[in-house]
């Protein structure tokens, strides 16, 4: 099941690439605001098993799944390669920071660039379903909604510009957190935890690994995090980057306007941002 925000109606995307309008769909059942399906997600489930039809769409209609979470958290280092290309040593607590919500940007929203330091960091992206606190590995999944394609924009001037670096406002720059195209329900992913990812930056493939390089995995950071707040629906959790960001590279890159980024994630989605 695949679950989109078109036009801000929460949708279903069905095999054929067709949308289901989920209120109209359920006959007024379920809601159309895409934050207030997230506690419905087992009666989405229920409609996405019947429900047929649907009509085109364009990728510019589609809005970030969870357009308005209370909370995203990001996982800093959580890729062996990444946190040595950093130089840091290997994290043995998840490092967490926040992305501010008025960051949120469309799968395919246009990035501003007004600053000379603005990297890449193609993350697979979790979106929380019911939520709770205390959540336990074993639980974790069941926790989840959805899994979608995220790019953790960051201006590393910012990210460092205090010591001890925090990391949160560097981050949230306007647009810095295009995530998408839609959710892909975890439960209907076979390879969850080995998802291939891919960023290009103009055609040239900057990023490519795996998630399950992941040092904290997804179950372990929602018991993680849940152990100390409370997780809400449609709570998004950028889970870190692989090796090959800009700023780490000899000499550093970094984005620029006329710039496009392509991010994929096999059997999760595609989403392409272009730096204006
Ligand atoms: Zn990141």
């Amino acid at each position: 099941m695949r679950v989109a925000n078109l036009n801000g109606r929460a949708s279903l995307i069905t095999t054929d690439n067709l949308a289901i309008d989920i209120a109209q769909a359920s006959g007024g059942t379920l809601p159309h605001d895409p934050m207030q399906i997230f506690e419905r997600w087992t009666q989405v489930r229920s409609l996405a098993a019947t429900a047929r039809g649907g009509v085109p769409f364009a990728s510019a209609e589609l809005d970030a799944p969870s357009p308005a979470p209370r909370q995203i958290f990001g996982i800093g280092l959580n890729y062996r390669e990444h946190a040595v290309e950093t130089g840091a040593p290997i994290p043995d607590t998840p490092l967490t920071f926040t992305k501010f919500a008025s960051a949120v940007n469309k799968p395919f929203g246009d990035i501003i660039i007004d600053v000379p330091t603005a990297d890449w960091e193609i993350e697979l992206v979790v979106v929380i379903g019911a939520g709770g606190r205390n959540i336990p590995e074993s639980a974790a999944w069941a926790a989840v909604a959805g899994l979608c394609v995220g790019q953790d924009i960051s201006d590393r001037v910012l990210q460092r510009a205090t010591q001890p670096p925090q990391f949160s406002l560097g981050k949230s720059r306007a647009g810095y957190a295009p995530f998408g195209p839609w959710l892909v329900d975890a439960a209907s992913v076979t390879n969850r935890n080995a998802l291939p990812l891919m960023c290009t930056l103009n055609d040239e493939v900057v990023q490519q690994s795996n998630s399950s390089d992941l040092i904290f995995t997804i179950p372990q950071l929602i018991a993680y995090l849940s152990s100390i707040v409370a997780l809400y629906p449609g709570d998004v959790v950028f889970t870190g980057t692989p090796s090959g960001v800009g700023g780490a590279r000899t000499p550093p890159m970094f984005l620029a306007p006329g710039d496009v980024l392509v991010s994929t994630i096999d059997g999760v989605g595609s989403i392409t941002n272009r730096c204006v």
